[in-house]
């Protein structure tokens, strides 16, 4: 139970609002964009600034209350929310200073991607982020961060510069690759584990119109188009990022497209997308020019707030003929219109960066599976998620074990610890030093060593 007394306190020696259950603003800022999460904190504290965030760390600790930390929102697994004890918000903090001269941004974590991109494309520059611009800057980075500028820039991760972090103990530190560069390695991979970000600072690069779209084909030609993507996607170059997606649309029902984003000398991209756009009898060609900020929420009408959403990814170990039999089959009686399901390339600059070179060991499987299954109505959670789980069971003989962090639904302990692969042990160091008691666990959970018992 965390007193009353306590809470005043906290009211009164933070900068931003604190919403309780019964407040008018309590229950807008409990809800994320999975309609599956529903939880109820105790308290809602919505930050100002740093100092907000070691006020809102410090009493957590003395409270012993649970704490969730809320960036953009979108984790799937619905993990900046808690039921009971205090939820950080960083919404509000939307600061963003872009240096032209030297091409980096200082940019607070409550910024969605689309605010992120709007601001450095004033500059006609940007570096790597995720395809939809609501999500979160601070959470996609902080667990990796693949996006349309991937295959050039590597993740957004690879192109962090420097972070200012609150660690458990209510100290700001800053982690570069000279300041705390332990925790610099570890915050590039491990999630929400080891603090919470309050400034994250990039490099930048010159990114002017791309060429994108998608190729879009009839889903009975869905084993032939994943052979092609299969084939064609490691001869492409880094300034192509691509990926393979069965979605729906109300004209044209489920298709199959090979979706694509060339950025570069734009005279260039007929020529390099010439293999995809001559390959079989699509159903429409969407390729064109069109600004960055248009590109990066080119695919946001297919992710609205409010649907429940139930992701499962792990990267190919193989995607040979008969991995595309069973997606084929699975793609053919998917229960619903809204779910997106298919694979990713990931290719270029992510794989020159050594697995152990950052927190984030996945730089050497160039397809990622992704089930991102999408409905609305409780009551057809039954039959979505036995069907998503099917699919995945059916496909498990092609994949690796160890999946991408951030697509992780909530699975437990063990795929949490097996998303940060060979990396596993270090970071649980690091746990021991900056967080022993594990006071930031509402993410995909690395256990210190000897973790003070708590309450949950
Ligand atoms: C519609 C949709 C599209 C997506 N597209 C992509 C994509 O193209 N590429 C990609 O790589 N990923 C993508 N993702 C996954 C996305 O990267 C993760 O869901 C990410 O965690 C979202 O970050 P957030 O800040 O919005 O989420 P939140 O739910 O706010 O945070 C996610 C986790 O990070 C922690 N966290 C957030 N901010 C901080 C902080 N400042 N300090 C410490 N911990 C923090 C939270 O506590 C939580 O554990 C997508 C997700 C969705 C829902």
């Amino acid at each position: 139970m965390i007193s009353e007394s306590a809470v005043q306190h906290l009211k009164s020696s933070v900068r931003g609002q604190t919403f309780c259950p019964g407040d008018a603003a309590y229950d807008a800022a409990r809800t994320i964009p999975n309609a599956m999460v529903d939880r109820r904190p105790a308290l809602i504290t919505r930050c100002s600034g740093a100092a907000d965030v070691i006020a809102c760390v410090n009493f957590a600790r003395e409270q012993d209350a649970l704490v969730s930390v809320r960036g953009g929102g979108h984790s799937v697994a619905g993990k900046s929310v808690c039921d009971g004890g205090l939820m950080i918000d960083l919404s509000a903090m939307k600061g963003i200073r872009v240096n032209p001269a030297k091409k980096t941004v200082r940019a607070e974590p409550g910024l969605t991607l689309g605010e992120f991109d709007r601001e450095t494309q004033a500059f006609g520059l940007a570096t790597t982020m995720g395809t939809i611009s609501k999500t979160g800057i601070s959470g996609l980075t902080l667990g990796a961060g693949w996006g349309h500028l991937h295959g050039k820039y590597g993740l957004a991760l690879d192109n962090l510069i420097s972070l200012d972090v609150v660690t458990a103990d209510g100290r700001l530190l800053t982690a570069s690759a000279t300041d705390n560069p332990d925790l610099f390695w570890g915050l590039r991979g491990s999630g929400g584990n080891l603090g919470i970000v309050t400034s994250l600072e990039y490099q930048l690069h010159d990114v002017g119109p791309v060429f994108a779209g998608g190729v879009l084909y009839p889903s009975s030609f869905t084993k032939q188009v994943l052979r092609f993507f299969r084939d064609w996607a490691p001869t492409i170059p880094d300034e192509l990022v691509t990926q393979v997606v069965s979605l729906t649309f109300p004209d044209l029902g489920r298709v199959f497209a090979i979706a694509g984003a060339y950025h570069g000398d734009l005279k260039k991209a007929e020529e390099v997308l010439q293999p995809l756009r001559s390959f079989g009898k699509p159903l429409l060609d969407i390729f064109q020019p069109m600004p960055y900020v248009q590109l990066q929420s080119m695919f946001d009408p297919f992710f609205p707030p409010g649907r429940m959403v139930y992701v499962k990814s792990n990267f190919f170990k193989t995607l040979d003929a008969e991995a595309g039999e069973v997606m084929d089959e699975f793609l053919a009686t998917c229960p619903s219109p809204h779910t997106f399901a298919g694979s990713e390339h990931w290719h270029g600059e992510l794989t020159r960066v050594s697995a152990n070179d950052t927190a984030f060991p996945h730089r050497d499987y160039p397809f990622n599976l992704i089930i991102w299954s999408q409905w609305e109505g409780a009551e057809n959670s039954e039959k979505n998620i036995r069907w998503t789980r099917e699919f995945w069971n059916a496909m498990k003989p092609f994949l690796i074990e160890s999946s991408y962090g951030n697509y992780l639904s909530d699975e437990g302990e063990e795929s949490a610890r097996a998303s940060y692969g060979t990396n596993y042990d270090r970071l649980v160091a690091l746990k021991n030093k900056f967080d022993p008691t594990n006071l930031f666990r509402m993410n995909h959970n690395i256990k210190p060593a000897k973790a003070v018992q708590t309450v949950s």
